[in-house]
């Protein structure tokens, strides 16, 4: 197993509701370390671009409309196998199908307002960290 770099995202609807430390806690406690963090609020636009891979998706114009609704805690995660691993301690992109003790089980409302983003692999996680972090090296 490699040491990998991911990068999440603490959604607008979780740093809303006040769960960015429980949200890191549970980071910490699975030996994830934080390499960079910035909290931004995302422009619409902005938001489009992150995204734009779901641009031909029905929830793509409300996704990006919730993406851009509020203040997010945008994080470069480090760790053993870390985009995998990050997935697992995610949970299910819909809660309701979340395996208990996930982010998305304890914190997520809906299957868009989800609490958190995650990379799903090596080159997404590549152009996602880019995206917010330009220049940091990849691992
Ligand atoms: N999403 C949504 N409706 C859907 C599927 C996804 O609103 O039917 C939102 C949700 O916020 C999700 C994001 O779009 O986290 C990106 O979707 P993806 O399938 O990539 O899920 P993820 O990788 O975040 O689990
Ligand atoms: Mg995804």
């Amino acid at each position: 197993m490699a040491t990998e770099r991911t990068l999440t995202i603490i959604k607008p609807d979780a740093v809303a509701a006040g769960h960015i430390g429980d949200i890191i806690k549970i980071f910490e406690a699975n030996q994830f370390k934080i390499v960079a963090a910035r909290l931004v609020k995302l422009t619409k636009k902005e938001a489009e671009g992150f995204y734009a891979v779901h641009r031909s998706k029905g929830f793509f114009e409300s996704l990006t409309t919730f993406m851009s609704s509020g203040s997010a805690l945008v994080i470069v995660l480090e760790g053993e196998n870390a985009i995998l691993r990050l997935r697992e301690v995610m949970g299910a992109t819909n809660p309701a199908n979340a395996a208990p003790g996930t982010i998305r089980k304890l914190y997520a409302a809906s299957i868009e307002s989800n609490a958190v983003h995650g990379s799903d692999a090596p080159e997404t996680a590549a152009y996602e960290m880019g995206y917010f972090f330009p220049g940091i090296a990849l691992i």
